[in-house]
């Protein structure tokens, strides 16, 4: 447990790869998996996982809090998805026509996730938030969507982060609305003069850099009923959330049913995988529309999906995650405690999201993040952890080894706050 505790770790192959990256790839690295604006104690590229365990390709090895950003949800490499992707692998993959897995896997999403009769495939989240879109419109023959202030769902001209690139006229289609405050989405309604085709929303507030919010009841049975009232669809945004908070649907306890919904990231551990679902409603509209992509139907990703949401319910998945995000959370709290630093942590403990108070820079979480980093343990200094089911106590203990000295490192930098 202690061995990593104050060693450094060496990454010169990762120095020499990020040089040559350089010269090849835009920027050396792109997207939200770029290590350009992390600390510098964070590697870029990655050799192998296992488990709750990655080592970079400098061969150190690190307690994963990532799960590449949510994909892992049963841990790197589970046994019983590689042993489905290898049977699937052996027969074919990437075929003139999908295998008869998509069928199951439709099947089984429609199974799992009350408010769906039907499924469609893709392979990133960013497509599946799309389609929801596309069949909204195709359903409403209306235009405009409302999401909310801050929130991200996915890469696309609509949504993306940044400005370059995208013209006023890619989101001159969108209204936003503020996170449980209904009458935030009245107003959008009225901005957007009644033409809504869709209101978009994740399960709670997920937005980097940002506390998170879990979502009021009443904003999700309110939200349903103005959808309702405006003939509007309910969109869900299941990507980062879907099957860490709930066995199916985010929002199933508390009875609120979407129209249609967007899953990508944690249904295939791993393996690309993003599905669409939807009530009857839509399903002429979902028929009506246009949309494929050359490796949309690649078998093994469903196999692997089949795997992936048999054992998160015949493991007891969320159960674990839950137990050792608490575990986590509440370590947390006592070694900040001690140390005399303020934070906060917020949201779902399966998808850990820690604050320092007054760092609106962000200097103390790259700090910490940084110091945590090199003592082995992945985190990340402004979006949300992730656990998995494979995580152990001894993980934990572990990550909160190397936690206690990452306050220690922030007190040394920026004082205590009390
Ligand atoms: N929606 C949410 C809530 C997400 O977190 C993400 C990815 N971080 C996306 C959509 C887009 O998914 P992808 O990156 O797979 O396209």
């Amino acid at each position: 447990m202690t061995e990593v505790i104050n060693q450094r770790r060496i990454r010169t192959i990762d120095a020499a790869l990020r040089q040559r990256a350089r010269s090849v790839i835009p920027g050396g690295m792109y997207g939200h998996l770029s290590a350009n604006a992390l600390p510098p104690e964070y590697p870029q590229f990655y050799q192998r996982s296992k488990g709750a365990h990655v080592w970079d390709v400098d061969g150190n090895e690190y307690v994963d809090l990532m799960c590449s950003f949510g994909p892992v949800i049963l841990g790197h490499k589970h046994p019983k998805v590689e042993q489905a992707v290898a049977a699937q692998l052996a027969r074919g993959d990437t075929q003139s026509g999908p295998a008869a897995c998509m069928v199951e896997a439709a099947e089984l999403l429609v199974d799992r996730v009350t408010h769906a009769d039907w499924a469609m495939f893709a392979k990133n989240g960013t497509d599946a938030t799309t389609i929801c879109l596309m069949v909204a419109r195709a359903a409403t023959g209306r235009s405009k969507v409302l999401a909310a202030a801050g929130a991200y769902h996915g890469a696309t001209p609509w949504f993306t982060l940044r400005p370059d690139g995208v013209t006023p006229e890619d989101r001159a289609n969108f209204a936003y609305y503020q996170f449980n405050d209904i009458a935030s989405v009245e107003r959008a309604v009225g901005v957007a003069g009644g033409d809504v085709a869709a209101i978009i929303v994740s399960p709670f507030k997920h937005d980097a850099g940002s506390d998170q919010e879990l979502v009021s009841p009443d904003f999700a049975r309110q939200l349903r009923a103005l959808c309702d009232r405006i003939g509007a669809a309910l969109v869900m945004d299941e990507v980062r959330a879907g099957f860490r908070l709930n066995d199916g649907g985010s929002w199933e306890p508390i009875g609120v049913a979407p129209d249609l919904s967007a899953w990508s990231k944690a249904i295939g551990n791993g393996y690309p995988l993003a599905a669409v679902l939807g009530s009857a409603k839509y399903s002429d509209a979902a028929t009506r529309i246009f949309v494929t992509g050359s490796f949309w139907f690649q078998a093994v990703p469903m196999a692997a999906g089949i795997a992936t949401i048999t054992a998160i319910r015949e493991e007891g998945a969320i159960r674990t995650m839950e137990r050792m995000g608490a575990l986590l959370r509440e370590g947390i709290e006592s070694l900040a405690l001690e140390a005399g630093i303020g934070i906060r942590q917020t949201g779902p403990v399966q998808m850990p999201n820690l604050r320092f108070i007054g760092d609106e820079n962000f200097a103390r979480s790259s700090a910490f993040s940084g110091a945590v980093a090199d003592r082995g343990v992945i985190v990340h200094p402004r979006h949300n952890w992730f656990l998995s089911a494979a995580h152990t106590e001894g993980d934990i203990e572990r990550a909160l080894d190397a936690m206690r000295e990452g306050f220690q490192v922030v007190r040394e930098q920026f004082g205590e706050d009390n």
